[in-house]
């Protein structure tokens, strides 16, 4: 099974804009692109939301049948661990290897050792192909990585064979992600992950590690452009050299979790990608959750009283919403406006202070942010909240599919580009 050159995984916390998602990607691809639909929620998500891992399997069907889409698409259990991953065996087929909680624990000093002396062929200076001058590798170096690294590949690769006795071997896709961590991982320590997993037979398809910068939810990247694009450019060069030397999947390449929003890097992404002609597997969740809010507050009436209300809420129960996602979201509690003011705004001042418009006046970043993490309080409205995603679907699906169609994949994809280039 194979997850094609270029993915985006499409997050839907209440699972109902399947069909809106996919027709931003069909659009995509109607300009010659193959981009493949990945439906992706973690068990974190699953519990706030009172969801079951069939649910997202039952959306992206009834999606795929809804718009005659014909080709590949997959079901991501997205983040799971050993402890959490049975209920998604038996309806995921992509599978997210989450092991940056153990990056750091303990391992065993004879595989320090055995691993160490494993990559005797590279101690000294590795010339990777693109890479302009050598990779330094000692021999202190290796250890270092591997006390960092040992424990969470072994995971991976326990992990992955409970799954390959549960499903068959290449019967779903394999993603080993090491985001959620405070420091990013050099293309250095990625080329050694890669080895690792190689060694433990880990048939990783992507991979996603925590890159310089800071991720924000829903939000663009905030950091330093300049040196993400010199990462970025080096972990795809680092993949293509993995892969040949340690006979890893062909296909295997970069994914970016906390992708939707990061405007700013697009253009960068675009042009690694086809300046070497790799692909890549991009995730995004919270922004189709923003959209359904904008969505609300375009409707108008009882649309817009929700929106107000889901505001509200958040507002109040800030410290509590903000707690689980305190390393990803960067809040400036004086910027976020008053319930009283928030309540004698328009549809369209709502709307354009939540909709992700770079340079736009009304635009409000931190305002956004707080409605990102405030889902807790559309989930709690229970039938009241998708009620109104019924009732308004058509405007909600239009607002969810402009999002990802016009604002994400024209950037990533350089379709804007390709449009003037072909006229
Ligand atoms: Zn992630």
């Amino acid at each position: 099974m194979k997850l094609g050159k270029y993915s985006i995984g499409t997050g839907d916390r209440f699972s109902h804009q399947g069909v809106a998602q996919l027709r931003a990607i069909m659009n995509a691809n109607q300009s010659g692109l193959d981009i493949t639909p990945v439906w992706n929620k973690s068990n974190r998500e699953h519990q706030y939301v009172h969801s079951q891992p069939s649910d997202v399997r039952n959306e992206a069907d009834a999606a795929v049948k809804a718009l005659g889409f014909t080709g590949r698409y997959f079901v991501d259990a997205d983040h799971i661990n050993l402890g959490n991953v049975a209920p998604f065996v038996e309806t995921a087929d992509f599978f997210t290897l989450d092991v940056a909680s153990f990056i750091g624990k303990k391992c065993k000093k004879e595989d320090i050792i055995a691993f160490v002396a494993s990559c005797e062929n590279y101690v000294g200076k590795l010339e990777i192909p693109g890479i302009k001058y050598p990779l330094i590798v000692t021999v202190d170096l290796l250890k270092h990585i591997a006390l960092k690294f040992l424990v969470a590949t072994q995971h991976a690769a326990e992990l992955y064979n409970f799954l390959k006795t549960a499903k068959g071997e290449g019967n779903f896709i394999t993603e080993v992600s090491m985001d959620e961590v405070e420091s990013p991982q050099t293309p250095i320590e990625l080329l050694f992950i890669l080895k690792m997993l190689a060694d433990r037979g880990v048939p990783a398809q992507t991979i996603a590690p925590k890159f310089t910068g800071r991720f924000n939810k829903g939000v663009d990247y905030t950091g330093n452009i300049q040196q993400f694009a010199k990462e970025f450019e080096e972990d795809v060069l680092v993949i293509d050299y993995a892969v040949k030397e340690f006979g890893l999947p062909e296909e295997l390449k970069l994914s970016i979790h906390s992708g939707s929003d990061k405007f700013s890097i697009y253009p960068v992404m675009a042009q690694v990608i086809r300046k070497y002609d790799k692909g890549i597997h991009l995730k995004t969740a919270g922004t189709t959750w923003l959209e359904e809010v904008t969505g609300l507050a375009v409707a108008d009436g009882e649309g817009l009283k929700a929106a107000k209300m889901i505001y509200a809420h958040s507002l109040g129960r800030k410290n509590e919403l903000c707690a689980p996602y305190a390393d990803v979201i960067d809040i400036d509690v004086s910027r976020l406006p008053s319930v009283e003011e928030v309540n004698t705004w328009t549809s369209e001042k709502f709307a354009n202070t939540l909709r992700h418009i770079p340079g736009h006046p009304d635009y409000n970043p931190d305002f956004r942010q707080l409605i990102h993490v405030a889902y807790k309080v559309a989930s709690e409205m229970g039938r009241e909240y998708t009620n109104l995603l019924e009732k308004y679907s058509e405007i909600i699906g239009a607002c969810v599919e402009e999002n990802i169609y016009e604002r994400h994949l024209k950037r990533l994809f350089n379709l804007q580009a390709n449009t003037i280039e072909t006229e």
